[in-house]
């Protein structure tokens, strides 16, 4: 590990030890693609900790070391004179580890980020300096803080920073070949307020947005720093049209000079169907997948969790229309809401196969702490206070016109179903015969040794590694978008490659990885 100096003032500087705990496999960790690409290890660098570095004024004279423990473990060894660790809710068990063998030692420990800041009660205990909120104004803060000896317990941001002054992630010692994307932060706050999003309890409705020279500096780094993909890693990206539509163009203008243009993609709502020049824009820009919350079908649904300004884009005809620009939508769907039956697991499934849609994750609908949706089901009675599931795969509620079997059941075979190879086929020569509009930039891409390596890995695992069915649903895509459109090739494959982490996932369910969840909370059905 490298010691990464930021301004040496005296013979020994503080070391302090910033760590990204490791996240449990899940849906969202991209195992089965990870296993294909190889050489990446993990999904993204951790922005939040490499922004904590950029953060670390001049005059304050500290050492860090960086770890990733999705690239390799922390060294709870390390001689360091504080800990920073950073997580998700997700990332809770491993924090706490961490955390207690520093302590253990005597080295203290500064806890922060999303879980912090939405759960306090359950990280106080883990932190000697807690960190609820952003973290740009009170890092260089407790920085100053700790070196005079007088850090406090609690790091509070009382408003919203303003994101003009947020600095660009420290990407010196970050290497390219251990991510599969890079992520870049656009914009934080939602205007919205679904009541089962935390979202707006972490970064607020007042929609903020760093500049345009901002993000095209970090976008920038990004390549410059070896990255294929950049993922906008806002929660809407497309909140203000003025703002989005200078953006998209900026990206265009620079992307198209490159020899080796980066591709995008994002998250949004099913709205950004709605609007045809946005559309072109962002297949212009060579934004290839974009997830939409789209949740439900069922408007009855969406009142449900106040979000029903989403029911006037009608999913059947917007995501077509998505699809069209050659854009891959990857879908949000949720079950178990108060209105749905066990007849949404098929009414699902026919939604997708009606618009060809081949990429949805279906989770099951959850209550975060301190959600709206949490509020309204302890007040019914319907909450599992004490519940550890797997998230997006079990709940703490009770669910009302189905019992829990049914909907976990029900969510399963679901699952597994839209992951067989014939229907995915059947979904994706689909999205494939939808294309309609591809731009000049997308057959561009730089023939590269690294590229030769993995188009060499991605056919050696679909012609030896996988069941005879996945490989021949594999040919049949590729032949299908070779008589579609050659230059669609490269896009077919690599959301093939995507496949396979979805054809995994659905078989460790199958061998009944949640079993013995359903039968825990079979009492509460
Ligand atoms: S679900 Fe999406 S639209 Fe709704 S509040 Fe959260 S981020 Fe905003």
């Amino acid at each position: 590990m490298v010691a990464w100096d930021i301004r040496v003032q005296s013979v020994v500087p503080k070391r302090i030890y910033l760590i990204n705990p490791k996240t449990p496999e899940n849906f969202w960790a991209m195992q089965g693609t990870l296993d294909i690409v190889g050489k990446h290890k993990t999904l993204m660098p951790n922005a939040a900790l490499l922004t904590l570095t950029a953060l670390t004024p001049p005059d304050v004279d500290v050492v860090y070391e960086f770890c990733d423990e999705n690239l390799a473990p922390a060294r709870l060894d390390l001689a360091c004179d504080l800990v920073a660790i950073t997580g998700y809710t997700l990332q809770a068990e491993r924090m706490q580890a961490v955390s207690a063998a520093f302590r253990k030692r005597g080295v203290p420990v500064a806890v922060g980020g999303a879980f912090a800041t939405l759960e306090p009660e359950r990280a106080r205990p883990m932190a000697d300096h807690l960190f609820l909120g952003e973290a740009e104004e009170t890092w260089p803060r407790f920085l100053r803080d700790w070196l005079a000896g007088q850090a406090a317990p609690l790091y509070q941001q009382a408003e919203f920073v303003d994101l003009a002054t947020s600095p660009a992630p420290d990407l010196a010692r970050v290497k390219a070949t251990d991510y599969l994307y890079f992520s870049v932060q656009t914009c934080r706050g939602c205007p919205n307020n679904c009541d089962f999003c935390d979202v707006v309890r972490l970064v607020g409705r007042k929609f903020r947005t760093k500049t345009i020279p901002q993000i095209l500096r970090e976008v920038k780094n990004a390549h410059a720093c070896g990255a294929e993909t950049v993922f906008f890693s806002d929660d809407n990206f497309f909140i203000n049209r003025a703002f989005t539509f200078e953006l998209l163009r900026e990206l265009v203008a620079w992307n198209s000079t490159l020899d080796r243009p980066l591709s995008f993609s994002t998250q949004a709502t099913v709205q950004i169907g709605a609007d045809e020049d946005l559309l072109k824009l962002l297949a212009d820009a060579r934004f290839s997948v974009i997830f939409l919350g789209l949740e439900t079908l069922s408007k009855q649904c969406l009142d449900e969790v106040n979000k029903g300004q989403m029911a006037r884009f009608d999913p059947r005809e917007v995501i077509p229309r998505i699809s069209s620009y050659g854009i891959m939508p990857f879908l949000g769907m949720i079950v178990g809401f108060d209105h749905d039956t066990t007849a949404v697991f098929s009414d699902v499934e026919e939604f997708l196969d009606e618009t060809g849609s081949p990429i949805a994750s279906i989770s099951v609908l959850n209550a975060p702490k301190n959600t709206a949706l949490y509020r309204r089901m302890q007040a019914e009675g319907r909450l599992q206070e004490e519940f550890r599931g797997f998230w997006h795969l079990t709940t703490n509620i009770i669910p009302k016109q189905m019992t829990l079997q049914e909907l976990y059941l029900g969510h399963k075979a679901l699952f597994q179903r839209l992951y067989e190879p014939e229907r995915f086929e059947r979904r994706m020569i689909k999205w494939l015969a939808n294309v309609r509009y591809m731009t000049g930039i997308y057959s561009t891409r730089k023939k590269t040794l690294y590229r030769l390596f993995l188009i060499l890995r991605v056919a050696r695992h679909f012609l030896f590694r996988v069941p005879p069915d996945v490989r021949r649903m594999f040919w049949n895509v590729v032949k299908a978008a070779y008589r579609t459109n050659p230059k669609l090739i490269s896009r077919a494959v690599s959301v093939l490659v995507q496949y396979w982490h979805y054809y995994s996932f659905a078989g460790r369910e199958q061998r009944g990885e949640r079993e013995h969840r359903v039968g825990e909370m079979k009492s509460s059905g």
